[in-house]
């Protein structure tokens, strides 16, 4: 599916994604947050990109840790340390590795939502990025189950994910700054599974 170098063109379009959708995703963080999401994650990814030349020839799992660290080290905001323990962990599990193939790709997605549960103390439901995140991930490993290509794997996992992030309007979120507008959250998209399903797009771009 994707090795070292296609792993860096992942991050790469993820980077340029986030920076394209900088605007956006701050005004869907405007009615039920601080208005920051998408400046948080323009600047950590700017800082990710201008790593990403001195991680040419690292094995993917050094390329995830870095990305997970200069997250954690620049976005101040709740998405930072999620999204940073997502790719830290993803990297621990990818440890040494050079090739992903779509078996791999599900163990990266595993273990970042596992990280952002344990680190967000959140779980589906509660109209955070893992609404996004779990259902998109239970498309692909029943997509794999049944025999399907890795492009139509990751085809199903995008739709999923956007559906996922379209049904945040209707739940009252309980988890992070949202959770203090309680109701009047409702009809608001979540930025946090706006933002994943943005870079899950990106990968099925990159690897399809
Ligand atoms: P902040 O809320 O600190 O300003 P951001 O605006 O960058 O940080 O990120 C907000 C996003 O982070 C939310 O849209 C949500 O998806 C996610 N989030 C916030 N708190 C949690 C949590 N406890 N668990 C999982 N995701 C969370
Ligand atoms: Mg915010
Ligand atoms: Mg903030």
């Amino acid at each position: 599916m994707a090795d070292s170098k296609k792993v860096l063109k992942i991050i790469q379009a993820i980077s340029l994604k986030m920076e394209e959708q900088k605007d956006y995703l701050t005004e869907l963080d405007q009615p039920i947050g601080d208005s920051d999401h998408g400046i948080n994650l323009g600047r950590g990814f700017a800082a990710v990109n201008e790593k990403l030349s001195g991680l040419e020839g690292k094995d993917i799992g050094t390329i995830l840790k870095t990305v997970g660290m200069t997250l954690v080290s620049t976005v101040g905001g709740a998405s930072g340390p999620l999204y940073g323990s997502a790719f830290m962990k993803a990297g621990q599990a990818m440890a040494g590795k050079e090739d992903a193939d779509i078996t791999d790709f599900l163990t990266i997605i595993k273990t970042a939502i596992e990280a952002v549960e344990l680190r967000g103390k959140a779980v589906v439901e509660e109209a955070t990025m893992l609404d996004a995140m779990v259902p998109s991930y239970q498309a692909m490993e029943q997509a794999v189950k049944e025999g399907k290509a890795a492009e139509e794997v990751l085809n199903a996992g995008v739709k999923a994910a956007w559906s996922g992030a379209e049904h945040t309007k209707d739940l009252i979120a309980t988890k992070g700054r949202a959770s203090y507008v309680g109701e009047r959250g409702l009809g608001h998209q979540d930025p946090g599974a706006t933002s994943y399903s943005f870079m899950l797009e990106e990968i099925s771009k990159v690897t399809g």
